[in-house]
């Protein structure tokens, strides 16, 4: 069937302040500074009618219980993010896909207990630091509770991160219990980070393919975007999403600074590459698109998208 309408979902990752953690790691340089752009952030997409799903550091969460509080309150979704290594007190040096299924229950367990007293409400949704995860991930998530992440971030190979998505699917579906590369039965939603899978770079041993996210010193937008658009249209998938990941480290009240001016010009993008082919663009956060893989039954999304059941191929199976 046809694409008529994609869902846009702006997210950012809630970062510790770097003094707390390292100077060269992802986060504002403070807990002031953070405030200030999450703010600014908000407002600059809900002027654009979208709506943003926050992924919450523990410690964020506990030096912004009152600006998350009314952010919700207009309609943010509030989850959970976590670097292993950078929480509490730094006894976890790990990435989280380099963690064990207990390790990563009882760390879960941890940073959930402070996110709810922080904010007042249980986490259901989780993105893990430079999307780290390993096979036990999905079931562990599901196992607490949560309904839903943004686990994947397809075609990744960062093995000192434990960052492995070679092959893993592009668009929203449920959790596998065993292999994090296919869609399973799990009450577990997925929704991956969008990517454009016509190329894949390499730097530095690392291999990914590029997103809209705004850090890039240089990058092509608009053929980004329209790219992600065109792949998504023709692979017609059951939720079709672009998931727009970034971070509380850059001022996004002023769009003289190359982060904040890349994030407009890659939303405008979107929605120009939407427009010309006829889609329609709705802002959504990361609980919607869990609603929405979640309210199909679990053996069709199995039967789908698992490429070989019982022996038998399936037209959908993937040959890239
Ligand atoms: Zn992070």
């Amino acid at each position: 069937m046809a694409v008529s309408e994609i869902l846009l979902v702006v997210t950012m990752d809630c970062e510790r302040a770097r003094t707390e953690t390292r100077d060269d790691a992802s986060g504002p340089p403070d807990y002031a500074s953070s405030a200030r752009w999450i703010a600014a952030y908000d407002r600059l997409n809900r002027d654009r009618g979208l709506p943003v799903s926050y992924f919450i550091h523990p410690e964020a969460a506990v030096a912004h219980p009152a600006l998350f509080h009314d952010l919700a309150r207009d309609g943010a979704c509030l989850g959970l993010h976590l670097h292993p290594w950078k929480f509490g007190d730094g006894r976890w040096k790990a990435h989280f896909g380099g963690m064990t299924a207990a390790e990563q229950r009882e760390i879960l367990i941890a940073a959930t207990r402070i996110h709810e007293s922080a904010l007042q409400q249980k986490p259901l949704y989780f993105r893990p630091g430079t999307f780290s995860a390993n096979d036990m991930t999905y079931s562990v998530l599901a196992e607490l509770g949560f309904r839903g992440g943004s686990i994947s971030a397809p075609e990744r190979f960062y093995r000192e991160l434990c960052a492995i998505w070679i092959g893993a699917p592009a668009d929203p579906h449920r959790g596998h219990a065993a292999f994090r590369q296919l869609a399973g039965t799990l009450d577990f939603a997925d929704m991956p980070l969008t990517v454009d899978l016509s190329e894949i770079l390499e730097k530095n041993g690392r291999r990914f393919c590029r997103d809209l996210r705004p850090d890039y010193q240089e990058a092509d937008y608009e053929a980004i975007a329209g790219n992600i658009v065109d792949q998504i249209a023709a692979r017609a998938p059951a939720v079709p999403v672009i998931n727009i990941v970034t971070h509380n480290d850059n001022d996004y009240s002023n769009l003289d600074e190359r982060v904040p001016r890349n994030f407009v010009r890659a939303l405008d993008a979107v929605f120009k590459a939407c427009d010309r082919r006829s889609i329609r663009v709705r802002g959504a956060t990361m609980a919607t698109v869990a609603d929405r893989v979640l309210e199909a039954p679990a053996e069709a999304a199995g039967l789908q998208t698992v490429g070989i059941i019982h022996g038998t191929r399936t037209a959908s199976q993937r040959s890239r």
